[in-house]
């Protein structure tokens, strides 16, 4: 299978380095890190990001989100951009998987109506009756109105590296598995894909910057870690779910490839295109 490392929206919240650790201006530079899959039953995408329908109507999107993560709606940085910069066209995407329904990650599903979308039972569940100030505001339903296809998952108690993962999901290949990882939200999960004999976790949410997980001792900016207080649903799961996660992350023996949503560093390195400069390049 090969895999594209996509870039599907930039944030650039007020506050710079306290939320990404990097940048010197004022703001900061957050991606959505998706991937795009071919298989020989077509193209799978690991979320969605944000989609041609938010950028044509931004009100689809929250005004609380909108201003407070300084979102730069822009067609290129949507899965239908990148898929048709790849030389592929949206009938050509069967499948989607998704971490979590959240307005960054959800937005593309109507750019792909004819695709299966893969989720945990938990998150439609929870997306579909939003509760609570952050509820509504996280979910659009709007982002997801004309998917038809659904096929919803409960975790099974299966293992992979010593996590409980969901496998074997309804036509699509044995190399891509669920990995239940809530707390950010109720059904959120993490989405591994094996390629050349090794083994790619993307976590969606459960982190959001690199030194979370990876490197010798934790750390978050303290903007990034108020935003994930604010956004998590279980604060105490997701912080287990980063133990283990930075467990596996520096086990060299487990040849995995660690890697969350957001962090621009990360889909720098992995994907091999300036998503870090191309944000930059719009102050
Ligand atoms: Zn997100």
């Amino acid at each position: 299978m090969r895999i594209h490392h996509l870039n599907c929206g930039c944030m650039c919240p007020i506050g710079g380095a306290l939320f990404d650790g990097r940048s010197s201006g004022p703001t900061a530079c957050l991606v959505c890190h998706c991937l795009l899959i071919e298989t020989d039953d077509g193209l799978v995408l690991v979320d969605t990001g944000f989609g041609v329908d938010d950028v044509r109507r931004p009100d689809r999107l929250s005004g609380l989100f909108r201003t407070m993560n300084n979102i730069k709606l822009d067609r290129r940085y949507t899965a239908l951009g990148e898929v048709e910069r790849l030389g592929f066209s949206a009938a050509d995407v069967r499948h989607i998987v998704l971490t979590h329904l959240d307005f960054d990650h959800a937005g593309g599903l109507s750019d792909f109506p004819h695709a299966r979308v893969h989720v945990m039972a938990d998150e439609l569940q929870s997306a579909e009756h939003a509760q609570g100030f952050v509820g509504k505001r996280r979910y659009r339903p709007d982002q997801w109105a004309s998917t038809t296809e659904w096929r919803t998952y409960r975790a099974d108690g299966e293992t992979w590296m010593g996590f409980p993962a969901v496998r074997d999901l309804q036509g699509l290949p044995a190399d891509i598995l669920f990995i239940p990882l809530a707390g950010h939200t109720a059904g959120h999960a993490g989405v591994a894909v094996r390629t050349d004999g090794r083994w790619l976790l993307h976590a969606g949410d459960a982190y959001f910057f690199h030194g979370e997980v990876h490197g010798s001792e934790r750390t978050c900016p303290p903007g990034m870690r108020a935003y994930q207080d604010m956004m998590n649903v279980d604060k105490d799961a997701r912080l287990a779910n980063q133990v283990r996660l930075r467990a596996l992350a520096n086990d060299p023996s487990a040849e995995v490839t660690v890697f969350c949503s957001h962090d621009a560093g990360e889909l720098h390195i992995l994907g091999g295109q300036p998503a870090e400069e191309s944000v930059l390049a719009r102050h």
